[in-house]
């Protein structure tokens, strides 16, 4: 369903390649990060979104930027680390 809601939307997200394998727990994961980012860009509008996030990332390091800790955290909810 989410798919294709972006679909329509004409979203599209892009992965480096070998970045992006769906057949594993990390490609799931990295899926449901980039809808969170997604939802972030409908949440906020085209013109916003890409001006917090960018100014988010000048501020705060990509690694602590609110965009990113939220698109990590709902794809770890989403699909936890395996315990060791
Ligand atoms: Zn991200």
């Amino acid at each position: 369903m989410a798919i294709k809601v972006l679909q329509l939307q004409k979203v599209r997200c892009f992965f480096a390649k070998g970045e992006y394998n769906p057949y594993t727990v990390d490609g799931a994961r990295l899926i449901a990060h980039e809808f969170r980012h997604v939802a972030q860009y409908y949440e906020y509008g085209e013109v916003s979104f890409k001006a917090l996030y960018l100014k988010q990332v000048a501020q705060f390091g990509y690694d602590n930027a609110p965009f990113e800790i939220q698109a990590y955290q709902f794809s770890e909810a989403l699909f936890p680390p395996l315990s060791q």
